[in-house]
């Protein structure tokens, strides 16, 4: 059984091919052209998968030295995400299928993250991934979600942030700082030469299993200014001890729900992923708790973190064993539920 998808649901185009289960190729383009304008582009967005398109999917084809004419099945993200980005793969992958005679498999591209730990490939042939149920913290750029997973296609938001995700904490906090976007993978980076207990940034705290990470934010903006004001260069004097604590503090936000979270279920297996469980605070964090509090702890690969197509693939592996396919009157939503 082979199966091809097709991720386009930001700023990266994805294709990947599983075989048997088994990852053999994960092709991502990465576009570059929204760095000059500090965020991403949606219009931008769409031209850039279109020009990436093609070459994306014949590469993860001849990596995985796979004819087109032997794929079982085309998966591709179906949402949520930007409607004309989501537009181009969701168009290619149903040509494809369309073409070939063969199923077309949507995808959920949160659940996806969550089925990233599932994934099996040369390196790691038989990942087996967290036993059910477990919870999973999905950390991303446009999400922050707890989430209870029974099944791999049988998963509940039990809380998620009120506004701003965690990944934008991260981004809007680097560009206050003056460093390029994406800021997430940067602010990573210096805060492993800071401090985290240098600087106390104050937080909001919501009620129950739910995030906000818009007050922290507009504190770290005044908290800049006031600094400033002071001493001119205070964010190049002292950059690694301010990424150390803002990261400090972001993660401690999210392990402070997560552990809510844990107690609440009773669930002793835990999960991280999306493009923030990259983040080696968080994921030295979770590893201290998860010992500390006798939890099964499962961290994704980093390449498997940020957005790709082998977890699209890995979602469409199991959609394909209960022939859940859709038809070629499918669109794409951008704002699909999990
Ligand atoms: P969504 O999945 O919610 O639709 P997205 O697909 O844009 O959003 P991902 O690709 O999963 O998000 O993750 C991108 C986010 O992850 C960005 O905000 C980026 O800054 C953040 N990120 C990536 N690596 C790190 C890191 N090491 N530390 C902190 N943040 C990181
Ligand atoms: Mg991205
Ligand atoms: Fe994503």
């Amino acid at each position: 059984m082979i199966v091809l998808a097709i991720e386009s649901s930001c700023d990266e185009t994805s294709a990947a091919v599983l075989v048997d289960g088994q990852i053999r190729s994960n092709i991502i383009a990465t576009q570059l052209i929204h760095e000059q304008y500090g965020g991403v582009v949606p219009e931008l967005a769409s031209r850039a998968h279109q020009q990436h398109i093609v070459r994306v999917v014949a590469q993860a084809l001849a990596e995985a030295k796979v004819a087109k004419t032997d794929l079982s099945a085309v998966a591709f993200t179906r949402g949520p995400g930007l409607l004309g980005a989501l537009l181009v793969g969701a168009s290619f992958a149903k040509a494809m299928a369309l073409g070939l005679n063969i199923p077309l498999i949507e995808v959920n591209h949160m659940q996806a993250h969550v089925l990233a730990h599932f994934i099996a490939d040369a390196e790691t042939p038989y990942a087996k991934g967290p036993g059910f149920p477990f919870i999973c913290l999905t950390v991303s750029g446009g999400h922050t979600q707890l989430v209870r997973v029974d099944a791999p296609l049988d998963m509940h938001v039990i809380g998620q942030t009120q506004d701003d995700a965690v990944g934008e904490a991260f981004d809007k906090s680097a560009k206050l700082l003056g460093l390029p976007y994406p800021g997430g993978p940067l602010i990573d980076r210096y805060a492993k030469q800071g401090n985290p207990l240098a600087f106390k940034l104050p937080t909001t705290e919501m009620p129950g299993l739910d995030f906000s990470f818009s007050g922290i934010k507009t504190a770290i903006m005044y908290f800049l200014r006031d600094k400033t004001k002071q001493n001119p260069s205070f964010v190049a004097d002292n950059l690694p001890d301010i990424c150390a604590s803002i990261q400090h503090t972001l993660v401690q936000m999210l392990l402070t729900k997560l552990k809510r979270a844990m107690h609440e279920t009773g669930i002793r297996q835990v999960a991280i992923a999306g493009g923030v469980s990259a983040n080696s605070g968080l994921r030295t964090a979770l590893n201290q708790l998860g010992q500390d509090q006798g939890w099964n702890v499962f961290i994704p690969k980093f390449e498997y973190c940020t957005d790709n197509a082998a977890m699209i693939a890995m979602a469409g592996y199991f959609k394909y064993q209960q022939h859940d396919f859709v038809g070629q009157d499918i669109s794409p939503l951008p704002r699909l539920a999990l």
